[in-house]
């Protein structure tokens, strides 16, 4: 036997016992006659302690072990003189008796504790070393909990996990594939699922039911902030169901999984907000409703006071931060600039102190009386010492910029904390999105998407203002799911296949397999996808994903561990039958 325990198991309780352990040296000091070495493994850090006077040898050996040697040593338990209570082993430590050398190490590139010298990219060349650090380390635990509790769940209410295949046709969530050249079929090509949404539909007609897989995706765009070109997905899909079954059967999942992984408990139903309802309050797709803030139209309540901004507007919103009617010059104007920034592009920032004297300072004061602004302080349920804030413009562009000097304010004022958890459904997604450049409607969510029942009508007459039938789970900002229920009339497919400006070729050429099956008894379906390691993130406390995923890619989708993409070598390519010529 290696080891009789695991360097994070021993503590008073075992004083006096012999035990062999076996681990990475994490760091070493001299101290007189005293050698301490802190041995590190997945479980935890033990001290070992080597006496020159009773073994000099022995400490004479242990005094060269160098950082990350592997060692296996044999000793004795004993109570420490100098005890570190922070840790479960810091009562004790090893005598040892007997030192092992099991493998030495070079220096490491970075060192190798909770705090690393190392940087990005250092640390991902050298990942299996970032890893066998503490805090990255415990988030892939966290990981592997999450998937044994979504599968132990989803199990429990009668889900099976179906796996798909990796080499497939193309699917239409609207990024760019990954392809496979082929080599049995010369120039032809594979490409690597997007998600499995169009096989997962299959399965239904297959009569599986319910079904659901935690399943890598692959989507090749440009990697916009904290985005992987693979990812995992909990992807699921249920058969006869109506949109609020799926709805109550994966909020049962969210809370469970709050329970298990983060002890919280939601007693309540989550919230649901339409999607019109989402944008009118808070300006985002995605609210992020652990803080109030909901935004007040004042449109026409501001409108003829020879303020020209707020009479030519379309839309005049108003915020309303409670307690800060004490914000200096300074930090209204770090806040104007803010929303000026051209990524946010209000063209101003109106501001209103209501002090707590009850009086009123504005930036508009030359327009709007005491009165007017007591109206809209009203309006906005504001109290004395608070600070309404304005933004004015064109609809669309002032909701999302009303939506980022939200946030910002919930930043700056310490309402957005990590341990704090605000899920909530959005539902009646929009089907279609006008593309003003190409000229033509795409699916909002995936040319699959049912419209909710009673706009189908509208689907040839009114195309811009049918409701989607889906949905997305939103915790904290963050959308961390969505799906719809689909459709499973051919007829209605085809109408849609229209708007979206396939011809019943491509159509078929696409997607014929699916329009096929659908010929063959189709149950009427809906489903949804999470993105996992997300969820994961934030169980975790961290807005990246990148330290929860083993092996990770940096921004440009490089490995740079196994440094790939690479060539490939002019073998394989000539089985392939094909010839590189780059076009420049
Ligand atoms: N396949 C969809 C996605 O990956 C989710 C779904 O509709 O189930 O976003």
């Amino acid at each position: 036997m290696y080891r009789t325990n695991t360097c994070g198991e021993l503590n008073m309780n075992n004083e006096g016992q012999n035990v062999v352990l076996c681990g990475w040296v994490q760091k070493s000091r001299d101290l007189g006659g005293m050698t301490f070495v802190d041995l590190r493994d997945r479980y935890g850090i033990t001290q070992l302690v080597f006496n020159m006077e009773t073994n000099k040898e022995l400490c004479e050996k242990a005094r060269k072990l160098g950082r990350e040697f592997v060692v296996q040593v044999e000793g004795k338990v004993r109570e420490r003189s100098n005890k570190n209570l922070k840790m479960f082993t810091g009562e004790i430590e090893i005598e040892v008796i007997k030192l092992n050398i099991l493998n030495r190490s070079e220096v490491p590139p970075f060192t190798i504790e909770e705090e690393t010298d190392g940087g990005e990219e250092l640390r991902m060349k050298y990942r299996y070393l970032d890893l066998r650090r503490n805090s990255v380390k415990n988030n892939i635990l966290l990981r592997h909990r999450v998937s044994q509790e979504v599968r132990k769940y989803m199990d429990s209410i009668g889900f099976i996990e179906v796996e798909t295949p990796i080499l497939i046709k193309s699917t239409p969530e609207g990024a760019r594939d990954f392809v496979v050249p082929s080599r049995m079929q010369p120039g032809t090509f594979y490409a690597l699922p997007q998600s499995p949404q169009t096989l997962k539909q299959l399965l239904m007609v297959a009569g599986f039911d319910r079904y659901f897989q935690i399943v890598k995706c692959f989507r090749d765009e440009d990697l916009r902030a904290d985005r992987q070109p693979e990812f995992s997905q909990i992807d699921c899909e249920m058969s006869f169901v109506e949109r609020n079954d799926i709805l109550e059967t994966f909020e049962g999942l969210a809370k469970y999984l709050f329970r298990q992984i983060k002890g919280i408990e939601f007693s309540e139903p989550f919230l649901r907000l339409s999607y019109n309802e989402a944008m009118e309050f808070y300006g985002s797709d995605k609210p992020d409703l652990r803080f109030g803030m909901r935004f007040i139209d004042l449109t026409e309540i501001v409108k003829g006071h020879n303020f020209g901004l707020f009479d030519t507007s379309e839309y005049t919103g108003a915020i309303c931060a409670e307690k800060c009617s004490e914000f200096t010059r300074k930090q209204l104007d770090e806040l104007t600039e803010f929303v000026k920034k051209p990524q946010i592009g209000a063209k101003g920032l109106i501001y209103v102190r209501y002090n707590t004297d009850g009086t009123f300072k504005s930036s508009v004061d030359k327009f709007y009386s005491n009165d007017e602004l007591k109206k809209w302080a009203g309006l906005t349920n504001a109290r004395p010492g608070d600070l309404i804030l304005l933004l004015a413009g064109d609809k669309k562009k002032t909701l999302t910029a009303l939506s980022e000097l939200r946030l910002e304010m919930g930043n700056r004022l310490g309402l957005r904390k990590r341990d704090v958890f605000f899920p909530l459904w959005v539902v009646d997604f929009p089907l279609l999105e006008w593309d003003e450049e190409e000229k033509r409607f795409f699916a909002m969510h995936h040319p699959f998407t049912s419209p909710v029942p009673e706009d189908i009508p509208l689907m040839e007459s009114d195309p811009g203002n049918v409701r989607a039938n889906a949905y997305d789970l939103v915790i904290n900002g963050v959308e961390i799911g969505g799906g719809s229920i689909r459709i499973h009339d051919a007829s209605v497919q085809k109408i849609m296949f229209k708007i979206l400006g396939f011809s019943e070729e491509e159509a078929n050429e696409q997607f014929g397999f699916l329009l096929n099956a659908f010929k063959y008894g189709a149950p009427p379906h809906g489903g949804v996808a999470f993105g996992f390691d997300r969820w994961v993130a934030m169980f975790g406390g961290q807005d990246s994903i990148r330290d929860f995923i083993a092996f990770p890619k940096n921004n440009s989708g490089r490995d740079v561990m196994l440094d790939t993409p690479a060539q490939i070598s002019p073998k394989q390519l000539d089985e392939l039958q094909l010839n590189i010529n780059l076009k420049k």
